[in-house]
């Protein structure tokens, strides 16, 4: 039956044939890989991956012959493989590819290897996350990129044009494993490439790096294999050429996961590319700073705030969502419309999220049929899945625009009334005991299932009639996975023991023996039991190549599910929080009336949200400098803006009463150092580099979003360079820029400039003690309100009074209490008259303002 459960047996463990096997297999994998051989009911390690292995996972380590061994049980393999996984190493299955026969050595093979980026036990996977293993290309200052999500089929490719780009896509699909191509142990410049690759790839985040031969990124490879497995004539379907690096990458990671990893790719069926013109970007600081994906404290991340999505496929796609906001006013709009279906459709948006809370995984439970590991359980979910979506296409309005939803949800009813029709209500996790097929749905089955059955009553009564016979009242039938059916006596009744029972085990407290009849009847049960085994593996095998059969119809209502649940979830976002339609324009303008951080209003308790208005445009609003004490709001409010905006990029509603807003090319967010604590990296330094790349790529259609930017460094160096930035974005850069400062000199900049605005956040002052009104208005606030804060802060009385003192002295020692404000001002008059215009025509408004700071 099983091929014994021992170590190899000889003198040196290499002579023994199973040794020789083991060596065998090995010698297929690179050195990192820890190799489990199955061995029965177990997987095993040898040598110093049993060494590694045991350390990992917390075995006890044997010895046979010297050799360190440690092995884990078949059923609950796929644990123990994602925690070895996790902890960096990549794992090869070796198992058993045919029926073990007694005296046989077992012909034995790899039949995959586990690396982050093909992890799919889906007990150790995110359900609302994609997992990425991703290809790198580097040539000539450009990246080809591909990424592949194994678990769902999801395959991209693209090119991006540097480093920046190459770290705000990574902090974007965080892929857990990044392949490169290996390059030559002799040419040092590669050698220093792929050196500086990793040193990239380290500073961005916690994948696994991977290296793989280089031939299998050569485009003549490349196109090979790809055009192959997608059955096409040219890649330009997938917007791929030849000479691509994109295609170099998407070659090299199809060889890694299908040849190296021998992992299944049918279920991949297209190429989506990995294209930036189309998207509004968001540079790796501004995903990090506005707390898309995770939060750095407690709170929640946007994704976290927003999410209704009641399927993980729809989770899934919101988060790729929120990473690719739109550009494409006429994408966004298409968006909008669907929302607006169902949030004005309350009943229907109810029944249709009743019927989406029933939908499993869809997307990966289809990736497990296709790499054969689905189990009967999992076809049943798919089953249950299936169910509801001729009803979800049912509740789509019947316009044309929702032609594509309505085409992808084909109903699989007929589909569903077949595994109904053949699996049992309460299926088992594995096929391996069987028991999976209803009773009738085979005649075959059903004739092997009661030959065993008819076995067993047998047995029942056998025993009775030789308890009879005997008189032996212990004599108990039991069954041992060895050596089959047994008659077990208690050692006290042994003597009255017949003649022609035949011993064949002894225990502490009974023997147990045989008969012929016994044997004989025994065979016939396995024998049948084990058909009926084998046969129920047939028929589940070919009830999975009839879901295969129908993968990609199955795959396009999977997918259309996540759109239409995606959708749902924002349209019932926007009913339950009051969030609006923003109108799209082309201008660039920011217009919010009564708007809400979508993240603090939803984490504030007992306190009410204080709605602002927000105005911005190219022309009268260029630049607003916000000022106001500490904890006033000035962060809340800066973000919250940035926030709409990518809000309604994205195609949801937002938190508004209304909001007009222009189709924006990227949204730039920088945090001053010092209050940037949780990122661990805040020095000055980083802040200036973040700045430094900001003037160089924002646009006119960009939104910039500068929160105390200079902190980092001392006062007169910060206030300059605040100065200076300020003054570079309203005029070269002309983006929509809004700048909380505690430099109330910058105030001043609104003297020489009609495009710059200034706010400040309204503070009253009650009995000394500063109160927040949380709501922005226009103008400069008028003092600091440091003590005020202080005291609100839980400073002794005794040291705020002291404080005063020493203000008050300071104060009066200077003539005049502007005069540095004035100082700076007049420096930058006199550097003006020497200056030509900066725009032809353009006439300064100095004059006709009114010196606020005078
Ligand atoms: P600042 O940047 O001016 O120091 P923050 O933006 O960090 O201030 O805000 C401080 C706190 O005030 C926030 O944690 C939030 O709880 C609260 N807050 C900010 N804006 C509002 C608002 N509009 N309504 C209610 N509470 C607010
Ligand atoms: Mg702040």
């Amino acid at each position: 039956m099983k091929s014994p459960q021992s170590s190899p047996e000889g003198k040196a463990p290499a002579e023994t044939p199973m040794m020789a096997q083991y060596r065998e297999r090995k010698a297929e994998l690179p050195a990192d890989v820890l190799l489990l051989f199955r061995l029965g009911d177990f997987y095993e390690l040898f040598g110093e991956d049993a060494q590694t292995g045991a350390a990992l996972l917390g075995l006890a380590l044997t010895h046979r012959q010297g050799v360190p061994m440690c092995g884990i049980p078949v059923d609950s393999a796929d644990g123990y493989i994602a925690r070895l996984v996790q902890a960096g190493r990549r794992v090869a299955v070796c198992d058993q590819v045919e029926t073990p026969k007694p005296g046989k050595l077992v012909r034995r093979e790899i039949t995959r290897v586990v690396s982050p980026g093909s992890l799919l036990d889906p007990a150790s996977l995110r359900s609302k996350e994609n997992n990425f293993c991703l290809a790198l290309v580097a040539g000539r200052g450009r990246f080809g990129v591909a990424a592949l999500d194994l678990g769902t089929g999801e395959f991209r490719a693209g090119e991006l044009g540097g480093e920046a780009e190459l770290a705000d896509l990574l902090c974007r699909l965080r892929p857990s494993e990044i392949v490169i191509p290996e390059e030559a142990a002799d040419s040092r410049r590669a050698q220093a490439r792929s050196g500086e690759l990793r040193a990239l790839l380290e500073a961005c985040g916690r994948s696994a790096l991977t290296e793989h031969t280089k031939w299998a990124f050569s485009p003549e490879q490349a196109s090979g294999l790809l055009l192959a497995h997608f059955g096409t004539k040219s890649l330009a379907a997938f917007d791929l050429t030849e000479a691509s690096p994109a295609l170099s990458a998407a070659g090299g990671l199809f060889h890694y996961l299908r040849e190296e990893l021998r992992q299944d790719l049918s279920h991949v069926r297209d190429i989506r590319p990995i294209r930036r013109s189309d998207l509004l970007v968001l540079d790796a600081v501004a995903q990090r700073t506005l707390e898309l994906l995770s939060a750095a404290g407690r709170g929640k991340s946007l994704l976290e705030a927003i999410d209704r999505t009641l399927t993980p496929g729809g989770g899934r796609l919101l988060r790729q969502w929120l990473c690719e906001p739109l550009r494409d006013r006429s994408q966004i709009e298409a968006r909008q419309e669907a929302i607006a279906y169902w949030m004005e459709e309350d009943r229907r948006r109810w029944e249709l999220r009743e019927l989406l809370a029933n939908v499993r995984d869809l997307e990966r439970l289809l990736a497990r049929v296709a790499q054969g590991s689905a189990t009967p359980r999992e076809i049943g979910a798919i089953k249950e899945s299936l169910k509801p979506l001729a009803r979800i296409r049912e509740l789509l309005p019947r316009s044309c625009r929702w032609e594509r939803w309505r085409g992808n949800l084909e109903p699989q009813d007929d589909l569903v009334a077949e595994i109904e029709r053949a699996l049992v209500e309460d299926l088992p996790p594995s096929w391996r005991d069987g028991g999976i097929f209803r009773p009738g749905f085979d005649p075959a089955l059903d004739a092997l299932r009661e030959a065993a059955e008819k076995g067993k009553q047998w047995l029942l009564a056998f025993e009775r009639s030789e308890r009879e016979r005997t008189g032996l009242r212990s004599l108990k039938l039991r069954y041992h996975p060895v050596f089959g059916y047994l008659l077990e006596v208690a050692r006290g009744q042994l003597s009255q023991v017949p003649a022609d029972y035949v011993r064949r085990q002894t225990l502490a407290n009974a023997e147990r023996f045989t008969r012929p009849e016994l044997q004989a009847m025994e065979e016939k049960i396995l024998g049948a039991e084990g058909r009926a085994r084998e046969y129920e593996k047939e028929l589940f095998e070919a009830l999975r190549r009839r879901l295969c059969e129908r993968l990609p119809v199955l795959q396009r209502a999977a997918r259309a599910v996540n759109e239409i649940d995606v959708v749902a979830a924002l349209a019932e976002l926007a009913r339950e929080r009051q969030y609006v339609r923003p109108e799209m324009v082309d201008d660039p303008v920011v217009e919010i009336a009564g708007g809400r951080h979508p993240v603090v209003e939803q984490a504030l308790v007992g306190e009410r949200f204080v709605p602002n208005d927000t105005y911005l445009d190219g022309r009268r609003a260029r630049l607003a400098i916000l000022t106001g004490p500490n904890m006033a709001g000035k962060s809340t409010y800066l973000r919250q803006i940035a926030l709409i905006c990518l809000l309604a990029h994205i195609g949801s509603f937002v938190p508004a009463t209304r909001a007009r807003i222009g189709v924006l090319d990227r949204i730039f967010t920088r945090i001053g150092a010092s209050d940037d604590l949780a990122s661990g990296q805040s020095t000055f330094l980083v802040e200036m580099q973040e700045t430094a790349n900001l003037l160089r790529h924002a646009t006119e259609r960009s939104l910039v979003i500068l929160d105390e930017v200079g902190r980092g460094t001392s006062t007169f160096d910060g206030l300059s360079i605040a100065w200076a930035v300020a003054e570079e974005l309203c005029d070269r850069n002309r983006c929509l820029t809004l700048f909380a400062t505690h430099y109330h000199e910058l105030a001043e900049l609104a003297n020489t400039r009609s495009a710059v605005r200034n706010l400040s956040m309204a503070v009253r002052e009650i009995d000394g003690r500063a109160v927040y009104l949380r709501k922005v208005v226009e103008g400069v606030i008028d003092k600091s309100y440091g003590l005020q804060v202080a005291r609100l802060a839980g400073l002794p009385e005794r040291t705020i009074r002291r404080a005063a003192e020493v203000l008050s002295g300071l104060e009066a020692e200077e003539e005049d209490p502007a005069s540095r404000a004035m100082e700076v001002r007049r420096r930058r008059r006199r550097e003006e008259a020497e200056e030509l215009p900066l725009f032809p025509g353009w006439d300064r408004p100095d004059a006709g303002e009114g010196d606020r700071a005078g």
